[in-house]
């Protein structure tokens, strides 16, 4: 049978060998394996790609978004504010930092956080307090101090009207690029384009071999243009030492691997042509699937965004019955998430109920990720599409006159 993964990891890695084996040999001749140049180089190259001051490597992903709350000052007992559609680490990283994860819902078309849910959060639940300059929630009295809004998909969040609700508030905003690396964001207010990654107090990523950008391993980094935040990110993945056994507070064990800086060095090179192979093939998918619009919810672009595609997500009312025909047919498909975190076992002390957030509960039953990788070809995607255009054509017909009734409508 013909398959189509859903992600291609081998071919890159097959292109890249020699390169990647030189890192490997050059480690083992210095035996530096955590910290060290190799490190330092990656870091400022990332700064840079991110047009951001300071890149500091991290272990994973969701250490870096823990040190990042913790290093812009969040503090135990603090609310943060999210989304519930995104991977658990978002909110773990908050329970981490000792804050209390809080959401709002997102938006129908970008599925990203909604800045008028947002807005109605901060108006109806919290309080601006002028005489500390602080905000709290109405009902349990603690601080809320920051938004952590999370680039779902390869897509950056309506920035713009996030910071202005965040200035407002007095709220840092802790972006979680984990899946956005290279993405942009054309704000209004500054009459420019800005990378993922530059535009929060701090922003978190995650090289999971599986991301735009991915190590051999486990990887993540912080960038952000405050010195003092980068300083205390420096300490806090180093057991909170400024100088070898001088703990100047408690930190953890989340450094970056030499190896994978060095792995992440060569990649990098690549990853500007690797998203713009992303953005191309997110194109095609939209051109072949146009066919069908009224039944299948292709990606929205706002005028103001970039994307980079980490993924490529449709929506569809018979998801399972496409999902598993694909599977049939050899073609990996995935769920990014089929469960919102606030109807997630582990949040059942947060005491959400169904109904909360009614647009991620709609959209977690309908949407699908198609196969989305630079190397993806473009007969591949045809067989893609056509498969997916046939399946749902199976909608009876009066279902699909609605649709399209109802996509005329708005
Ligand atoms: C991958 C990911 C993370 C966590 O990164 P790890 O490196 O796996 O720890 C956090 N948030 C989002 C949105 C992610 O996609």
């Amino acid at each position: 049978m013909n398959t189509i993964p859903f992600l291609d990891l081998v071919t890159p890695h097959e292109e890249l060998k020699e390169e990647l084996c030189g890192v490997f040999r050059a480690a083992l001749r210095g035996a530096s394996f955590i910290g060290g140049p190799m490190v330092e180089e990656f870091e400022r190259e990332f700064a840079q790609y991110c047009d951001s001051q300071y890149c500091v490597g991290v272990a994973n992903g969701t250490d870096a978004l823990r040190f990042a709350l913790i290093a812009s000052g969040i503090k135990p007992g603090d609310i943060v504010i999210t989304v519930p559609n995104t991977f658990i680490a978002t909110a773990e990283a908050i329970s981490q930092a000792g804050a209390q994860p809080d959401f709002v819902d997102v938006e129908e078309r970008t599925y990203n956080m909604d800045p008028e849910r947002l807005q109605d959060y901060l108006e109806n639940d919290c309080y601006f307090d002028t005489a500390t300059g602080k905000t709290f929630h109405r009902k349990t009295r603690r601080p809320v101090t920051a938004i952590v809004p999370v680039h779902l998909y390869g897509q950056m969040a309506a920035m713009d009207d996030i910071l202005e609700l965040a200035k407002d508030y007095n709220l840092m905003v802790v972006e979680d690029a984990c899946q956005a690396h290279g993405a942009e964001y054309f704000s209004a207010k500054e009459n420019r384009w800005k990378k993922a990654g530059s535009m929060g107090k701090a922003a978190a990523f995650s090289f999971y071999p599986g991301k735009n950008l991915g190590a051999c391993g486990e990887a993540g980094a912080v960038t952000t243009s405050d010195h003092d935040v980068a300083q205390k990110i420096r300490m806090l993945r180093d057991h909170g030492q400024a100088q070898k056994y001088y703990h100047d507070m408690e930190g953890y064990n989340g450094r970056l691997d030499a190896i994978q800086a060095g792995f992440l060095r060569i990649k990098l090179r690549h990853l500007a042509a690797w998203n713009e192979a992303r953005r191309e093939s997110a194109r095609r998918y939209g051109q072949l699937l146009a066919a069908a619009d009224a039944a299948i919810g292709l990606p929205y672009e706002p005028t103001w965004a970039k994307p980079v595609y980490h993924l490529y997500v449709i929506r569809l009312q018979n998801r399972e019955l496409v999902q598993k025909r694909l599977a049939e047919a050899g073609i990996g498909t995935g769920i990014h998430y089929p469960i919102p975190l606030h109807q997630q076992k582990a949040y059942r002390g947060l005491y959400y109920k169904e109904g909360d957030f009614p647009v991620v509960e709609t959209v977690a039953k309908e949407i699908l990720s198609l196969p989305m990788y630079p190397g993806l070809l473009h007969t591949q995607q045809f067989e893609i599409a056509e498969k997916v255009l046939n399946l749902v054509s199976v909608i009876p017909a009066h279902e699909q006159g609605q649709r399209a009734a109802a996509a005329f409508a708005d």
